[in-house]
């Protein structure tokens, strides 16, 4: 037996990786800082808590319907309708077992060999992969610093062939924070009209999570001419600090809608029942902890941002939202660390920071856009100085 043609396509999540050594690392009693994983470190809040106790009480413990409870899609149509504008029927919206799983439903139904994908770099990691597993090919555009790392009009355009079945648009986009304004969208959607054949894959995932009054905007929204083919995409994981419990939703045309639970009923079958009571409670429950979480996390930006601008050889840009940095450090390659190790690459620049620094990062290959590394600032500022300055002496130790 070995592992089928469609597996060996794909790699292993890097950052899942990055965060399971960490791990190793914490019980091997090394003092390390981990800063590569993707959660928010608040917890779930008590009253989505209490709704999934409540939900064990009153034995909601057995199958729900494939795709989703009909009180969380009720619940989903009013978050659309509410937050964003966006009108969906029932029958428009799927829930999944995290917006992984909407990702990897939406790919796999659609998408066959030869079909084209454009993911604009650098990128969350798991959009090429699930690309190239349901035989596609990711067609990746370079979205550097430069650019605010987002896809130009014009880049958009020249990357359109006749086989591009999707474009992936992720705002605050993982790994950058970079945010699309409203205006960026648009003129976005004027050269996705000229193209009806493509379809858009709009992650929404750290909606919730902007800084300085950026006012969130979603293609669907900005472009009512693009609705139809756009599937919108959320989920509970970051904002409501959900991880685990492994709710993803999207709202977008109804047969899509269908085909994704068609492959889900042969698959998962439905999302936790009880995390689906947890979630409704989160969707529909006060939303103001939202906007006061977001405060925490600008202000752990801004103590990252200034810390890392202040090391030698990084550049930092200020994200929009999310909680990552970005930061690039093309000043650094070629130089060598004190026991004599070659900076040639971003691996070994996060190589050198956890052996050395013990602080954990991603590296930017990870995301297709080199050299730079992900640093996710979701957790206490007591740790982000402390890693900064880790950071920052071990950068000034380059030679
Ligand atoms: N989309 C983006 C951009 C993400 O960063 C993530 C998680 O890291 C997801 C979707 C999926 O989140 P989950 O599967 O945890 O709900």
């Amino acid at each position: 037996m070995n592992p089928s043609a469609a597996l060996n396509r794909i790699k292993p999540s890097p950052t899942l990786a990055i965060t399971s050594r960490v791990q190793e690392l914490k019980r091997a009693g090394v003092d390390v800082i981990g800063l590569g994983a993707g959660e928010p470190d608040f917890d779930t809040p008590d009253f989505v808590k209490e709704a999934a106790i409540k939900a064990i009480r009153d034995g909601q413990t057995k199958y729900t319907n494939v795709d989703g409870t009909p009180e969380l899609k009720a619940a989903i149509v009013a978050k659309f309708a509410r937050d964003n504008g966006l009108t969906y029927a029932t029958d428009q919206v799927t829930v999944n077992v995290g917006g992984k799983h909407t990702l990897f439903n939406a790919i796999v139904a659609t998408v066959e060999a030869g079909d084209e994908v454009i993911v604009p770099a650098p990128y969350w990691v798991s959009y090429p992969d699930v690309v190239l597993f349901a035989g596609g090919t990711p067609v990746f555009v370079a979205a550097g610093p430069a650019q605010g790392y987002k896809l130009l009009p014009e880049q958009l355009e020249a990357a359109i062939t006749p086989k591009t079945k999707w474009v992936i648009l992720n705002s605050p986009s993982n790994p950058t924070g970079a945010a699309y304004t409203a205006a960026e969208l648009k003129a976005l959607g004027d050269v996705l009209e000229r193209h009806p054949h493509v379809w858009i894959f709009s992650d929404d995932m750290y909606e919730h999570i902007l800084y300085d009054g950026f006012d969130f905007a979603t293609i669907a929204q900005v472009c009512p001419s693009l609705y139809e083919r756009t599937l919108t995409v959320n989920g509970c994981s970051k904002a409501y600090a959900m991880t685990g419990w492994r709710i993803g939703y999207a709202g977008g045309a109804s047969w899509l809608i269908k085909a994704m639970a068609k492959l889900q009923s042969q698959s998962t079958s439905n999302p936790c029942s009880i995390a689906q009571a947890a979630a409704v409670a989160a969707l529909n429950g006060d939303q103001s902890f939202l906007k006061e979480r977001a405060a925490a996390f600008q202000v752990r930006r801004d103590l990252v941002v200034g810390m890392l601008n202040a090391a030698e050889g990084i550049t930092c840009p200020k994200p929009d939202g999310a909680f990552y940095v970005y930061p690039e450090f093309s000043a650094l390659i070629g130089k060598s660390t004190p026991s004599g190790k070659l900076i040639d690459t971003d691996e070994a620049m996060v190589a050198y920071l956890l052996d050395d620094a013990k602080v954990a990062a991603v590296q930017g290959a990870a995301f297709g856009l080199s050299p730079a590394m992900r640093i996710s600032y979701a957790t206490s500022d007591a740790l982000l100085t402390s890693a900064c300055e880790r950071i920052q002496a071990a950068c000034a130790a380059l030679r």
